[in-house]
């Protein structure tokens, strides 16, 4: 198996060091396998990404030495293949429209049998539209859908569901997915937001199998997102790469940098003058 991993930040900021981490190690890690190391733009969400941010990135990374095949995935080019993903899904029962608002959801869970449980997309839906919503005739345009959990987990059957980890979080053995983490860990999360036609989750999951990824390097917050990543691609017949969660660059008082942590931005680096080699001995790579 060739050694493929990507980069895949959202055009919504600027790199900062905890990006230049990221791409660096999955460019080392491609290097050292004599594999391939690509770039792809994650602008679903177009009220946020802009054309400058994205400019950016390219800058920066050719700054700091790292190269990539081009024409670069752009997902807002992709938007066919995450609606054929969603119509197979559809055909099959799996999705439903949901028509909560954030206030409906708390609502919902202020009843006194429920629990609020936080997952990998923050609260998990109670399941309020679940056995309301329609589900046969053609899928609702510029609707809401989750997925069905229980639905999807019966339609999966008994085979056991995990992945290879290979970075932080790696325990010596595959980290399995259990029906207890899917049902009430995850829920029924959604697919398609009704601005965007699709979703951060559906749409990796989509592209990491079109650019034929096998090694997946990115920052150990996403450890849990990968929990729904892997039925998913069960789901939809794609391959499940191998997983390298690594540990977030953190700032002096131990908080994960973000995205408006400016001051440790690439391009500020860049214009003081700073080299690459110091960038990557500040992630101490
Ligand atoms: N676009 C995501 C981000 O900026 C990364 C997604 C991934 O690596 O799976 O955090
Ligand atoms: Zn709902």
């Amino acid at each position: 198996m060739t050694f493929r991993t990507r980069f895949a930040p959202s055009p919504t900021g600027p790199l900062h060091l905890g990006h230049a981490y990221s791409a660096l190690l999955a460019y080392d890690m491609a290097q050292a396998a004599g594999g391939t190391f690509l770039l792809r733009i994650e602008d679903i969400d177009q009220s946020r990404a802009r054309d400058t941010w994205e400019q950016q990135i390219y800058d920066d990374l050719q700054w700091l030495g790292v190269d990539w095949p081009t024409p670069v995935m752009r997902q807002s080019d992709r938007l066919p293949a995450y609606d054929a993903a969603l119509d197979t899904l559809w055909a099959r029962g799996l999705l439903y429209p949901c028509t909560c608002t954030r206030a409906d959801i708390k609502q919902a869970l202020s009843a006194p049998q429920e629990g609020v449980a936080m997952g990998p997309d923050g609260i998990v839906y109670p399941g309020t539209c679940r056995s309301a919503a329609e589900r046969s005739g053609p899928r609702p345009a510029e609707a809401v859908l989750r997925l069905d959990m229980r639905a999807a987990l019966a339609e999966l059957g008994d085979e056991p569901l995990s992945f290879s980890e290979t970075g932080k979080m790696d325990a010596g053995s595959p980290v399995p997915i259990t029906e207890t983490d899917l049902t009430h860990g995850v829920g029924d999360i959604v697919l398609a937001r009704r601005d965007m036609g699709t979703s951060y989750h559906l749409s990796v999951v989509v592209d990491d199998a079109a650019q034929q990824i096998t090694h997946v390097v990115r920052g150990e917050d996403l450890f849990d997102a990968t929990k729904i990543h892997v039925p998913l691609q069960r789901l939809l017949d794609l391959p499940t790469p191998v997983y390298h969660h690594h540990r977030l660059i953190r700032d002096e008082t131990g908080k994960r940098l973000a995205k408006r942590d400016d001051a440790r931005a690439i391009a500020l680096y860049r214009a003081e003058g700073r080299t690459p080699d110091e960038v990557r001995a500040m992630t101490s790579l």
